[in-house]
This record gives C-alpha cells, sequence and structure tokens, in this order.
C-alpha cells in the first residue's frame, strides 16, 4: 500500500512516534490487518500507538498519520528544495 502512495521506496524511510518518540524505519514497524481486510494500521514498535491507517475503498485509497511525528524519504530526482 505504501508503494501506490509514495513515489519513493519507503520500507527504509525513518519514520518518529508524535506519542514516545521513538525513531525506526517502516519496515520495522508493526503491520495488523493486511492483506486480510480491506485496510491495514501501522503501528509503532515501542508503545504500539497507531502511526498510519490505510484504507481501500471503492477504488480509493485513503492514508491517516495519526501518529506520524514526521517521515523521511528521498526526495525524487530533479525535484527542487
Ligand atoms: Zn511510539
Amino acid at each position: 500500500m505504501l508503494s501506490e502512495v509514495f513515489v519513493t521506496e519507503m520500507t527504509a524511510a525513518p519514520v518518529m512516534c508524535m506519542y514516545c518518540g521513538t525513531v525506526t524505519v517502516m519496515a520495522e514497524e508493526h503491520l495488523y490487518m493486511f492483506p486480510l481486510s480491506p485496510g491495514a494500521v501501522l503501528r509503532c514498535g515501542t508503545c504500539e500507538e497507531a502511526l498510519m491507517v490505510f484504507v481501500r475503498h471503492e477504488g480509493r485509497l485513503r492514508v491517516g498519520l495519526p501518529g506520524v511525528r514526521w517521515l523521511d524519504v528521498a526526495a525524487p530526482s530533479g525535484a527542487q528544495p
């Protein structure tokens, strides 16, 4: 689902939990309810709060970032600052 929303590879992207301040890479967080449901929840591996929520409905993908303080991704080549 990450690759459907973000143009750069996200599994190695550092992310900070806004609840506990832990910084880890996306691939180390816990993913729940995927692929057996229409959505997924990515939870912090330290405090278990929801970092990201993905819901697929009627051909659209809704993404919520309730627990992300910041997400660090490489800018696409050629992007301006
Ligand atoms: Zn946390």
